[in-house]
């Protein structure tokens, strides 16, 4: 016990060093004493999923997820230890598949490669902000959808010049390659001056650095990466897409997919996925929604 109130003084006193001046409060991020744990079920009633019996043998899961999205899907360089509420769906279901929190690797895709993933066995499946579309559903499967999204701006906080789309024309805009935001921009907004990289944190970068005039992707990301510099950041304008997140799945495995969308179902239901959204996206400020109706297609 005193080892433990011990490293948990170095702890606060490391955080306390870390946060600069004194009285700064420490980043916001997933707590994780608010967050649910998930009952471990057998999963030996899913049978006839090749993607779950390669899993068993292998004796864990494989998760394609983010690891720079706050509130989503981050990466603890310390630890290595994912957190989030995307990191928290794919624990929940994982423990009606029969896979504890601890038999789950977690892998790092982004958004351009979350298909080929999928396509190659490399995840078993993926769950980080990724929408449900019917182009990719040619590639891949979806369960869910367990959450909706839409795509939205950020832009530096002294600007007053881009209040939504229409203002794009001209301006250098930063998005995900691959994504479905930056395929919208190049369709509906081809004045825009669009720059893709590999993930939003690096656009995020060159935003502050004036390299790029916005960002643009999913109000849930955005409002993450605001809420850790708001003297700098800001979210501007209306949401102008839908986003529906479903998770990803090798695209024949219907088995595994319903398995999935019963496992959201079950945990919609008895809270857990309340409990979850409140202990992670929840604290950028916006209050649970009522998740949206599963589609099983
Ligand atoms: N939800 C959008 C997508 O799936 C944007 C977020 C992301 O790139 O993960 O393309």
């Amino acid at each position: 016990m005193k080892k433990i109130v011990t490293a948990a003084v170095v702890a606060a006193a490391v955080l306390l060093a870390a946060c600069g001046k004194e009285g700064t409060p420490p980043p916001k991020g997933p707590q994780p004493s608010a967050l649910p744990s998930y009952r471990v079920e057998s999963g030996a009633g899913i049978t006839g999923s090749s993607t779950l019996d390669a899993a068993r043998s292998r004796g864990h899961l494989v998760v394609g997820a983010k690891e720079d999205q706050p509130y989503l899907g981050q990466k603890n360089p310390a630890t290595g230890q994912y957190s989030g509420f995307d990191i928290e769906i794919a624990k929940m279901v994982a423990a009606d598949l029969g896979f504890a929190p601890d038999r789950i690797e977690f892998r790092t895709i982004a958004s351009a490669n979350r298909e080929t993933a999928l396509q190659n066995g490399q995840v078993d499946y993926y769950v980080g902000t990724y929408t449900i579309n019917d182009n990719r559903k040619k590639l891949v499967g979806f369960a869910g959808p367990y959450y909706l999204a839409g795509q939205s701006l950020l832009v530096r906080r002294n600007d007053a010049t881009i209040n939504g789309p229409e203002d794009l024309d001209g301006k250098k805009v930063c998005s995900a390659a691959g994504s479905t935001p930056y395929q919208r921009i190049q369709k509906d907004y081809p004045k825009a001056r669009l720059i893709g990289y590999d993930s939003y944190s690096a656009c995020v970068d060159n935003l502050i650095t004036s390299q790029v005039d916005a960002v643009t992707t999913d109000n849930t990301i955005l409002m993450g990466y605001a809420a850790k510099v708001p003297d700098e950041l800001k979210v501007v304008g209306p949401l102008f897409s839908q986003e529906p997140y479903g998770i990803g799945t090798p695209r024949n495995d219907t088995v595994l997919r319903g398995a999935l969308n019963d496992a959201l179902a079950h945990h919609e239901e008895n809270g857990d996925w309340r409990k979850a959204y409140d202990a992670t996206l929840g604290l950028s400020g916006v209050p649970a929604p009522t998740p949206p109706p599963i589609d099983r297609y």
